[in-house]
C-alpha cells in the first residue's frame, strides 16, 4: 500500500484517505508519498491516445491504491471534469513556433484552481460518508482559492464551508464568485482586516486544539496532497500531446505557493520527459532570486497585478527540498526551525540539484502589461496578468528552441477586466454561463478582525 510520510520526519506515517482529511502534518511539515510510482516510454505511448478523465485515472490511480476502488475513482474523476465549458478539459492552444499556451480557466471558477478543488471536494464526500463523518472545513482567501474551494464542496454532504476574504479587499468578481452561490452548507466571512489578518485567525483557529477537535476542522489549501496529485495529470496531458515521450517539453508556471510547478516536477518524477520547470514569478521574487544565488530570502509583499501570485513564503516548496536534500527529514526540520528571519541558504550540492529541473526569473508589472498588449497584438489571445508573466518569464528562460514551451495559462482574463484593458485596449467579457453573479443576491457575513467572534459565528452555527 502507498505510505504518505511527512517532509519533518516526526508525524505519522498515513493513508491516503488520512493524507486527505488531515491536510497538514503534525510536526508542521506536509504530506509527500513514500515512493513515486514510473511509466515506461512504452506505457506512456499507449496513454497518448486517451481522454483527459481516462489518463488523470491512470496517472492518479498508483497514488490512490485500494483507498478507492477503480469504478468508483472513475466516477469521482468524470464527474469532478464533466462541468468544465471545453470538451479537451485543458485545451492547447499554439502562439508561435514552438510556443503554446494551456489553458486550464474553463472550470466552473475561471482558474486553475478548479482542476483540485472539483476532484477533492468529490474526494473528501466519498470519505465521509463511507466513515459516517463530517468536517468543518475553513480557510482565507485573496480570490481564486475562495470560489474554487465554494464551487468544489457546495452542496456536497457532511462538511460545511466558512471562507474568510478581507472585506473591501477582493475584485466584485471575486467577491460575487464567492458570495452569489446560495448553498446553506456555504458561509461568506468577509473580515474587517487584511488577507494576512484571515489567514492569522485560521491558524489560531487550527491551533485551538479543543475547538478543532470538536468540529473536526479541515483545510483545503494547496499543501493537501489530493490537490497536488489533480494538477499532476495535466502535465501528461500536455506532454504526451506534443509528441512525449518521443520530444521533450518544458513547461513555464506562474508561480505563488509552488503546488502547481511542484505537480510538474512530479510529473518529470514519474517518466514524463520534461526538460525544465520554469519557475515564474511577478515582482514578489524570492523564488526567482533564490534559484540565482541560492540563498532564499524573505523581502515582504507588495501587491501587483497577479495577486495570487503575491506570496513569499511558498508552503509546497518545503516539498521539493525535501527531495534536493535526501528525502532527509531530520535536515528539513531543522532547517524550519533555525532562527534566520526565514533565510535559507542551499548547500552547493542542493542548489545544484534545484538548477538541474528548474529555470527561473520574474516580470513585473510593466512587463506584465508589455506581454498582454503584444501577444493580443500577434495572435489574437488575451492574457490575464498572471499567465502573461508566464509567458514573459518563459521566453527569457527558454534558450532550447528545438523543445516545445507550454505556458500554463493559470486563469482567465475576464476575472482580471481592469489590468487586461489597461493593457490591450479590449474588455474582456465573463462568459455568458457567470454573468449572473453580477446581478444575483450576495450572502455574507461582515465580522470584525477576532478569532473569537469568528469562533463564535462557526459555534452559533453548529
Ligand atoms: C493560485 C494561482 C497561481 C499560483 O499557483 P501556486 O500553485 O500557488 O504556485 C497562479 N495563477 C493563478 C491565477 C492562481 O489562482
Amino acid at each position: 500500500m502507498i505510505k504518505y510520510i511527512s517532509t519533518r520526519g516526526q508525524a505519522p506515517v498515513l493513508s491516503f484517505e488520512e493524507v486527505v482529511l488531515a491536510g497538514l502534518a503534525s510536526d508542521g511539515g506536509l504530506y509527500v508519498p513514500d515512493a513515486i510510482a514510473q511509466f515506461s516510454p512504452h506505457e506512456l505511448v499507449s496513454m497518448a491516445s486517451l481522454s483527459y478523465t481516462e489518463l488523470a485515472l491512470r496517472v492518479m490511480q498508483p497514488f490512490i491504491g485500494d483507498a478507492i476502488a477503480e469504478k468508483d475513482l472513475r466516477v469521482l474523476i468524470e464527474d469532478a471534469y464533466k462541468g468544465f465549458r471545453h470538451s479537451a478539459i485543458a485545451p492547447l492552444k499554439q502562439l508561435g513556433p514552438n510556443e503554446f499556451l494551456l489553458e486550464l480557466f474553463h472550470g466552473p471558477t475561471l482558474a486553475f484552481k478548479d482542476f483540485a478543488l472539483q476532484f477533492l471536494g468529490r474526494v473528501l464526500e466519498y470519505f465521509l460518508a463511507r466513515n459516517k463523518q463530517s468536517l468543518t472545513i475553513i480557510g482565507a482567501t485573496s480570490g481564486d482559492t475562495g470560489s474554487a474551494a465554494i464551487e468544489g464542496c457546495r452542496g456536497r454532504k457532511n462538511m460545511r464551508l466558512f471562507i474568510l476574504h478581507p472585506k473591501g479587499r477582493v475584485s466584485d468578481v471575486q467577491r460575487r464568485q464567492m458570495t452569489t452561490v446560495p448553498d446553506a452548507n456555504v458561509f461568506n466571512l468577509a473580515i474587517e482586516g487584511t488577507f494576512d489578518d484571515c489567514q492569522d485567525i485560521v491558524k489560531a483557529l487550527f491551533n485551538d486544539a479543543a475547538f478543532r477537535e470538536k468540529q473536526k476542522l479541515t483545510a483545503v489549501n494547496s499543501i493537501n496532497w489530493a490537490r497536488i496529485l489533480a494538477q499532476v495529470v495535466y502535465y501528461f496531458y500536455a506532454g504526451l500531446a506534443l509528441g512525449a515521450p518521443a520530444r521533450r517539453i518544458s513547461f513555464s508556471v506562474p508561480t505563488g505557493n509552488f503546488g502547481d510547478i511542484y505537480a510538474g516536477y512530479i510529473a518529470k518524477q514519474m517518466g514524463l520527459p520534461i526538460e525544465k520547470l520554469i519557475i515564474a514569478t511577478n515582482h514578489n521574487d524570492i523564488l526567482a532570486r533564490g534559484l540565482k544565488t541560492g540563498t532564499y530570502a524573505p523581502e515582504g509583499v507588495t501587491p501587483s497585478l497577479s495577486p495570487s501570485m503575491d506570496i513569499q513564503i511558498s508552503s509546497n516548496f518545503e516539498r521539493l527540498l525535501f527531495d534536493a536534500y535526501g528525502r532527509d527529514g531530520a535536515a528539513i526540520n531543522a532547517l524550519m526551525h533555525a532562527k534566520n528571519n526565514r533565510k535559507i541558504t542551499l548547500p552547493p550540492h542542493v542548489w545544484e540539484e534545484l538548477r538541474k529541473h528548474f529555470a527561473a526569473d520574474s516580470a513585473d508589472d510593466n512587463a506584465t502589461l508589455a506581454t498582454i498588449k503584444s501577444v493580443y497584438e500577434t495572435t489574437g489571445e488575451l492574457l490575464d496578468p498572471h499567465s502573461a508573466v508566464g509567458v514573459a518569464v518563459g521566453r527569457k528562460c527558454h534558450n532550447n528552441k528545438a523543445t516545445p514551451l507550454v505556458t500554463l495559462a493559470t486563469a482567465h482574463p475576464a476575472k482580471f477586466p481592469d489590468a487586461v484593458t489597461k493593457a490591450s485596449g479590449v474588455h474582456p467579457a465573463l462568459p455568458p454561463h457567470l454573468a449572473h453573479i453580477m446581478k444575483d443576491a450576495e450572502r455574507m457575513h461582515t465580522l470584525p478582525n477576532s478569532k473569537d467572534k469568528v469562533r463564535e459565528f462557526i459555534e452559533s452555527q453548529s
